[in-house]
């Protein structure tokens, strides 16, 4: 069919929004063509400029509101919303935790075909703010002086910002007074365009539950010019500070963290718990970044998992172990699976840490070493998956299948991959019971959840 475009570039047009996307822009319809508009909210009139008309849908900007939505709120800080990642920090709290629960629920019976599953209200946070345990911040230089702070969007321009609303206060502080340290030293930035200069990124990581902060520095260059003063002055203004960290990136390259890693002062980790399981993490480490968050996650799935002590668990895609130390406290044993070797060092030494001792972990791929444990005759009673964002491969979902574990526990980063493993499981003889999405993410489009998906013949039964 060739439908006619009903707008044209540079057109001024007055629309009603209708819908939000995954990733929170207006959705308005011009005789059934979608026009995506940043910041228009379900509910709301509007004046929007056509800026592109593709042949089937377009892109507009917001030029005037006639009509609030209930849920708008005044934006405190336009840098973060513009380029900090916070695309729904013009909408209420309540009105991101409708909107992802929403979401949910959605690709659940659209992708899914899940439309009856029991999907639960998600579980919010009670202080939205101030929640990132981590922060890494590209460095630039404007009239002289360092600056720090967000790209601006598509492109490599740095915005100087002063502090971000979703950062623990700490990690502001810490970024803060690093650059002004760097400032006082005169130690050049970065350049992109020329890769020359010396200081790329600043890091800084906190340790909510112990009040440890770790100080990464990335450079360009093998060597930080003043070395030892900035190893002093950040000492003395940074009480907190537990572990300074450098590491060379000499790259041309978007990639933050180069090859070479060297303690400049302190221990080469910190430490933090999540609920009473302590974790060492290191300065390549993953490391969830909203930890009370992760406890409630972590709670849920456990719950999900419903060990009596007596099972076999695996945890595929576990990081540096946390949840499969989680697990290990309620059940037999626990295999966690990874494919980056430092996260299970980490794992290994985490279990150490904890007292731990039936937790084992393997690097590789889930999707092969997995088939391979159940080839060798090892199942699993229980099947913890926590993947990325693309969701858990083929290979994977086939060998749950054939391995028929009672119960298998979803942690998912994105609901529309998690509908399209779902289904798989079900055609395959998994029913899921019920889904709780959780938010980890407050005012960024990120929306995680948990699912719980039994045997059919397990639920029957
Ligand atoms: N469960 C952990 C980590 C979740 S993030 C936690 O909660 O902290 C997803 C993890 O999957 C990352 O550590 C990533 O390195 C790993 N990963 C990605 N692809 C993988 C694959 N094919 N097999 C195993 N692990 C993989």
């Amino acid at each position: 069919m060739n439908r006619i475009v009903p707008v044209q570039k540079n057109d001024y047009i007055d629309v009603v929004f209708e819908d939000l996307t995954h990733d929170g822009a207006g959705v308005a319809k011009v005789d059934g063509y979608p026009l995506f508009v940043p910041n228009g909210l379900p509910g709301e009139k509007a004046k929007v400029k056509v800026i592109k008309a593709n042949k089937g849908y377009g892109f507009g900007r917001l030029m005037e509101l006639y009509e609030n939505s209930p849920y708008r709120v005044e934006i405190e800080s336009s840098d973060t919303h513009k380029y900090g990642g916070c695309q729904l920090e013009h909408i209420s709290y309540d009105g991101q935790l409708k909107f992802k629960e929403n979401q949910v629920r959605q690709v659940l019976a659209r992708i899914g075909k899940l439309e009856d599953v029991l999907v639960h209200p998600i579980l919010g946070m009670e202080n939205p703010w101030h929640y990132r345990n981590k922060a890494q911040v590209p460095v630039g230089e404007k009239d002289g002086k360092l600056i720090a702070g967000f790209f601006k969007q598509r492109s490599h321009e740095i915005v100087d910002t002063d502090e971000s609303l979703i950062q623990i206060p700490e990690v502001n502080e810490a970024v803060q007074t690093v650059k002004e340290i760097c400032n006082e030293l005169g130690i050049p930035a970065y350049q992109e365009e020329s890769h020359k200069g010396v200081l790329r990124h600043i890091m800084a990581r906190y340790g909510k539950k112990t009040g440890e902060l770790m100080v990464v520095v990335i450079t360009r260059t093998a060597d930080i010019p003043q070395k030892n003063k900035l190893v002093e002055e950040i000492v003395a203004r940074l009480p907190k500070v537990k572990s300074i960290v450098h590491n060379v990136n000499s790259k041309r390259t978007n990639v933050i963290l180069g090859e070479k890693t060297n303690v400049l002062w302190g221990n080469e980790v910190i430490y933090d718990y999540i609920g009473d399981v302590k974790f060492a993490i290191s300065a390549l480490s993953f490391y969830q970044i909203n930890p009370d968050q992760t406890k409630v996650l972590y709670e849920k799935a456990l719950e999900y998992a419903d060990l009596n002590g007596e099972e076999t668990v695996i945890d595929a895609y576990c990081g540096i172990g946390t949840i499969s130390l989680f697990l290990a406290q309620k059940a037999r044993k626990v295999f966690g699976v990874e494919i980056v070797p430092e996260a299970i060092e980490d794992a290994k030494r985490n279990a150490e840490l904890n007292g731990i001792t039936n937790a084992e972990f393997a690097v590789g791929e889930a999707e092969a070493v997995i088939p391979k444990w159940y080839k060798e005759g090892n199942a699993a009673d229980v099947l913890v998956v926590d993947p990325p964002r693309k969701g858990c491969d083929e290979a994977l979902l086939q060998t749950i299948i054939e391995m028929k574990p009672k119960k298998v526990v979803y942690v998912s980063c994105n609901p529309a991959t998690l509908a399209r493993d779902l289904r798989i499981l079900e055609d395959g003889g998994y029913k899921t019971v019920e889904v709780q999405p959780v938010d980890m993410f407050p005012q960024t489009t990120h929306c995680e959840a948990v699912a719980k998906i039994v045997l059919k013949e397990e639920a029957e039964a």
